[in-house]
């Protein structure tokens, strides 16, 4: 497996990937990789001749307020997991590199990024993940890139993107990995103290508590969110960020439970943010 910390050497190696007409894929990562990251490395390394992982800590997609300081941070135990996966590159770029002192351009999705994680965040969070990935797309010049469902909302805006912009780059995007009892993994659970693991399964319950009413015939998306949300709630220590109901592919929150809908959810614990969703209609999926 080769490393490669420069964008000129990512850039060259890109061009030969081309010349010799070799598929590649592309997982973006921020790394503190776990099995989540790992399923979208095996896909790729499944469908592609060269699979490239890019592992970076993207300054721009985090306010000030947020973690980008404690962000996990595990390099050795990264290169492992991806050599063991199937990984061909890792690509780890600096941050000065990425962003030099007198940048000054930045990739917009407008729509899509106002609502969710956009309203919790701030659209600039979709800002820096639309710029480092479409910066990540010019160097690598993947064939695929890889994505988890697990940010439903990046991926639509990451498709419309490459609508928009007419990236050459297919987008794949793949199921949620969990841990046993159903939590969402996340590089984000390792900063979760101890006694707040149990607690951070809050989301999800609700989430199937949403799945279970819509199967029991609820349509109301407002009974269904204000069920859920008191699920979440009963418990003071979290605080619930957003849960909400809404199409699949427009992001905005539907009247009726009528067609198939994406209920997403961000909530903290212990003062790390959580995010999770499912996709569920009047005729299901009843698990996933
Ligand atoms: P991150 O390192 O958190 O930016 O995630 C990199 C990619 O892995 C994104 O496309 C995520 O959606 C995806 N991902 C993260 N966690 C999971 C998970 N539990 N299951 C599937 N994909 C995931």
């Amino acid at each position: 497996m080769r490393i490669i910390e420069s964008l000129e050497e990512m850039r060259e190696a890109a061009a030969e990937l081309a010349a010799g007409r070799r598929s590649s894929g592309l997982v973006p990562t921020m790394g503190a990789l776990h099995e989540g990251h790992l399923s979208l490395m095996r896909r790729s390394a499944g469908e592609n001749g060269v699979t490239v992982v890019s592992i970076f800590v993207n300054p721009a997609q985090f306010s000030p307020e947020e973690d980008y300081d404690s962000y996990p941070r595990t390099w050795e135990e990264d290169l492992a997991a991806a050599k063991s996966a199937g990984v061909d590159i890792v690509f780890h770029p600096g941050a000065e590199q990425m962003y030099p002192p007198r940048s000054q351009t930045s990739v917009m999705v407008h729509g899509l990024t106002r609502g969710l994680c956009g309203m919790s965040r701030g659209q600039g969070h979709f800002r820096g993940v639309t710029t480092v990935v479409a910066k990540l797309f010019n160097l690598v010049r993947p064939t695929r890139a890889y994505f988890g469902q697990k940010d439903a909302q990046q991926a639509v805006v990451i498709q419309r993107m490459v609508l928009d912009l007419n990236f050459p780059v297919e987008i794949i995007v793949c199921p949620i990995v969990r841990e046993d009892d159903g939590l969402a993994m996340s590089s984000r659970n390792r900063n979760l103290p101890p006694q707040y693991r149990p607690r951070a399964l809050a989301l999800r319950r609700a989430l199937e508590l949403g799945r279970k009413l819509i199967r029991e015939g609820e349509t109301d998306p407002y009974l269904l969110a204000n069920a859920m949300g008191q699920r979440i709630l009963m418990d003071s220590e979290i605080e619930l960020d957003y849960l909400e109901i809404v199409s699949p592919e427009t992001l905005e929150a539907v009247e009726k439970l009528d067609d198939l809908a994406l209920i997403a959810g961000a909530v903290k614990i212990g003062g790390v943010r959580l995010i999770d969703n499912i996709l569920v209609g009047p005729d299901g999926p009843w698990e996933d």
